[in-house]
């Protein structure tokens, strides 16, 4: 059953919607259905005079629950390599997208892959799409919105028993990596064809992401925009907010602020900024506007960054502001602390009269107040914040 699922993920509001559960689900009776969660449909089989709901999970090896990153804790890696990065190519950008677009352009044009899984936004449903893009023209052109939720992983399917990819590049959410590193460390043999297919995994740096619906009732609704006008809507370069591009060429910007009551309530509880179960991972903290942080995780992430160097794609240096990156990772510890105090408030409630759970959930609080943080000494750091 997906029973570990429902009590210990999506009862708790934990669910980070990375959509991997759905994607290996062995009889599909996973689905999306407009919840913060996957939710399990229940097919119904009619026999003679009498309807039976029938048990998809009794006989199955809980494939969902072998994959979900909530259900384990991913140990995070350190990088191997942190630098400045921007693209070079065609089009000279520091953003984040323009780095992992020509970081994968390169892998594409070399062999090292043969497409790339991602969302893009769609401007006729006004919300991010799943896609596989397989040439070097789509990859470039392709690798679009990461902080409006899409479930990307739905496409994995398609890629790799449709489309048969062999060596597929996935680009997503840090918690995204982190169902994949649980795939890749699962020995279940059933999903070794996801696992032979992804080579490699690219991560954005992620504080949170937000609901499709902000782009209906927030840019439609509140700034007025006519659906027909949006082209795309992508993060600003200092993160402070979404800019909506218009079929005209302006532009106009909605404030992230206005954006937050759209975020996934599982963001509340998520330790990984850094996309550390990543094999890289790219983001514009710790280096000046016109350029991002490219953290390389892996020896395959560095051949992906060596191979972009080296057809000229991306230039790299070195000056990065670590403890800017190390500060922004300590603050999601604290939101993934007081998260864990809210889960303990509700063993809390559970407990009240079973002595037994009772001591236990104190012993949790306990553990809890006695968790550093941070260990290390906070100094002041100038990123943004003026320090006043
Ligand atoms: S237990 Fe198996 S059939 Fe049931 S939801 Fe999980 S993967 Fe799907
Ligand atoms: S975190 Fe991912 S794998 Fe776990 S329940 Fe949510 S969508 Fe499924
Ligand atoms: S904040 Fe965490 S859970 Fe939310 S989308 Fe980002 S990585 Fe996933």
């Amino acid at each position: 059953m997906s029973k570990r699922l429902e009590a210990e993920v999506w009862a708790l509001d934990n669910c980070s919607g990375c959509g991997l559960c759905v994607a290996v689900c062995s009889k599909q009776v996973l689905k999306w259905n407009g919840k913060n969660h996957p939710s399990l449909e229940k097919p119904v089989k009619t026999i003679g005079y009498t309807r039976q709901v029938l048990d998809t999970c009794s006989f199955c090896n809980q494939f969902c629950e072998e994959v979900c990153p909530r259900l384990d804790n991913v140990v995070p890696s350190d990088p191997e390599f942190i630098l400045g990065a921007k693209a070079n190519g065609p089009t000279k950008s520091g953003t984040p997208n323009a780095v992992i677009t020509a970081i994968l352009a390169a892998g594409r044009y070399a062999g090292l892959i043969d497409g790339v899984l991602t969302s893009d936004f769609d401007p006729w449903m006004l919300r991010p799409a799943a896609n596989v893009a397989s040439t070097v023209e789509e990859i470039a052109n392709n690798i679009g919105l990461q902080y409006i939720w899409a479930p990307t992983l739905d496409k994995l399917n398609d890629a790799v028993f449709v489309w048969k990819k062999r060596d597929l590049a996935v680009v997503g959410t840090p918690c995204t990596a982190q169902a994949i590193q649980r795939l890749r460390n699962s020995t279940e043999s059933r999903l070794k064809p996801y696992r032979d297919a992804i080579r490699l995994v690219v991560s954005v740096f992620c504080t949170g992401i937000y609901k499709p619906e902000l782009i209906e009732q927030e840019v439609v609704g509140k700034l007025g925009i006519p659906r027909n006008e949006i082209r795309g809507i992508e993060i600003s370069s200092d993160q402070d907010g979404f800019v909506v591009r218009l079929w005209d060429g302006g532009e106009r910007v909605l404030p992230r602020q206005q954006a937050e009551t759209y975020t996934l309530p599982g963001c509340g509880s998520c330790d990984d900024f850094l996309g550390s179960s990543a094999d890289i991972a790219v983001g514009n903290l710790g280096t000046p506007h016109d350029s991002s942080t490219l953290l390389v995780y892996t020896a395959m992430g560095d051949i992906f960054r060596r191979n972009a160097q080296r057809i000229g794609l991306i230039e790299t240096f070195e000056e990065v502001d670590r403890q800017a990156l190390k500060q922004a990772q300590g603050e999601k510890s604290r939101r993934e602390r007081a998260q864990a105090f809210k889960v303990n408030r509700l063993l809390m409630l559970d407990a009240l009269a079973d002595p037994l759970k009772r001591g236990e959930a104190i012993q949790q609080f306990a553990r809890l107040y006695r968790t550093p943080v941070n260990s290390e000494p906070q100094t002041p750091v100038r990123n943004k914040c003026s320090g006043c």
